[in-house]
């Protein structure tokens, strides 16, 4: 369970799951003691207390059995429950395998949650590979490079707001060569950031993926991190994608839509919800909410969700490419964008700013963006702020954006 929720939700996702036991780290006592269910609940430091019991150990898994149930990071809205089955895991991890390579010496570095799938999937593949795992509680980018050194790391999941830091941090310092993969996913990276990455010599992979699909589900190979820059690549082996309009047919290549994703690492349901389970999975292909493209050659371009699409005199704006060109400034430490309701254009884009550099004025910002991007896309006002709300996987919530705005005049912006 993701430890940042409150108990209300904790409880909530007990009750949802019907789970029989909770089994929790002591240092989280606190917060488990608030906890009203009738749960069986076991603290870590009890362990030694426990009778010894003999079990018997399963000779044979059914890969269709429902092995876990993870809950959604909450980007949209309240978590769902995502049913991953042995399969759904066992597919992913191999998918991985056979486009990242599997090597003798391989150890992955995970300091992103295990309550959530990118975590999680790297413990699957750490059992699934037999494969050495680092454990860090918490993303600390000095602590990440001393431990790459240390342990030869050669692979690490991350998500751009861990991998900026990272950046940071080196400085002029270069990783070790036993380091083959930062693997980037869980949301738009911005292509100033790429680009940073591949003058320092990181080699990046972007990788496309969701709870729903047991983490990776495209991925950029190596040998076209630099030529396609800002894709996340092709379909892993066993699966397929296709981009569909709002009728739920198929764009010409090349054109933005929803992306559709089918394949054995899909889950078979969302728990408790037939509704939004026939809803979101229909002959197989699952709908995203996510909007992309296809290239001429089938690369996979992620442009952003659905829901926060800015749609501004009929024109399309995708919030995480500005949020990039603002972060491209030296001294902007976290920007969001969001619509905010326009009498002429319906729609017209905002940005809200943390400054890492307190002399950024919102005259600069401005023309960074009119250098980068088209008029239309140019956010009507800058609101700065001290941070963005961000949920457990780092991810901004656009929809606290919203609800801020809304809130104006409650003292966002000075
Ligand atoms: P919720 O569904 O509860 O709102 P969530 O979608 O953030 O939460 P996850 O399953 O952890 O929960 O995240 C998957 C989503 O992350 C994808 O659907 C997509 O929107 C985003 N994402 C993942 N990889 C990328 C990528 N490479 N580029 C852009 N977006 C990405
Ligand atoms: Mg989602």
């Amino acid at each position: 369970m993701n430890n940042r929720l409150t108990p209300e939700e904790l409880s909530w996702q007990l009750g949802d799951s019907e789970a029989k036991v909770l089994v929790y780290e002591t240092r989280f006592e606190d917060k488990v003691s608030e906890i009203n269910s009738g749960i069986r609940k076991i603290g870590t430091d009890e362990w030694s207390q426990l009778q010894e019991k003999t079990v018997s150990i399963l000779e044979e898994y059914n890969l269709d059995d429902v092995t876990t149930i993870m809950y959604t990071s909450g980007t949209t809205g309240n978590p769902k429950g995502v049913m991953q089955t042995y399969g759904n895991h066992w597919w992913s991890a191999n998918a991985s395998a056979l486009n990242l390579g599997l090597h003798e010496q391989d150890k992955w570095l995970c300091t992103v949650p295990i309550f959530h799938i990118s975590g999680y999937s790297i413990l699957m593949r750490s059992q699934i590979y037999g494969m050495p795992v680092v454990l860090h509680s918490s993303f600390e980018e000095k602590k990440v490079i001393e431990d790459i050194q240390r342990y030869k790391i050669s692979i690490m999941s991350v998500v751009s707001t861990m991998l900026r830091r990272l950046l940071d941090e080196l400085g002029t310092g270069r990783l070790p060569n036993s380091f083959h993969c930062m693997l980037l996913g869980g949301g738009p990276a911005p292509l100033p950031l790429l680009e940073s990455c591949i003058d320092k010599e990181i080699p990046v992979f972007q990788t496309y993926g969701m709870t729903e699909t047991s983490s990776q589900f495209a991925t950029l190979s190596p040998e076209y991190s630099i030529e396609r820059v800002g894709s996340a690549g092709k379909a892993l082996f066993p699966n397929q994608i296709r981009i569909v309009d709002s009728d739920g047919q198929d764009v010409p290549q090349g054109a933005d839509g929803e992306i559709l994703v089918k394949g054995p690492n899909v889950t078979i349901g969302y728990l408790n919800r037939p509704d939004v389970t026939a809803d979101k999975i229909r002959d197989k292909w699952l709908h995203t909410g996510d909007i992309g493209y296809l290239d001429s050659d089938g690369f996979l371009y992620v442009l952003d969700r659905r829901s926060d699409l800015i749609i501004s005199g009929g024109e399309n704006i995708y919030p995480a490419e500005i949020e990039g060109v603002l972060l491209s400034h030296p001294g902007v430490s976290d920007a969001g964008v969001i619509g905010a309701p326009d009498e002429k254009w319906q729609q017209v884009p905002v940005a809200f700013i943390v400054k890492s550099d307190p002399g950024v004025s919102e005259k600069e910002l401005l023309a960074l963006c009119e250098e980068k991007l088209a008029k239309y896309k140019l956010p009507k006002k800058f609101y700065f702020v001290e941070s963005l709300p961000r949920n457990a996987a780092k991810k901004l919530l656009r929809r606290k954006l919203r609800e801020w705005l809304e809130a104006e005049g409650d003292g966002i912006g000075h």
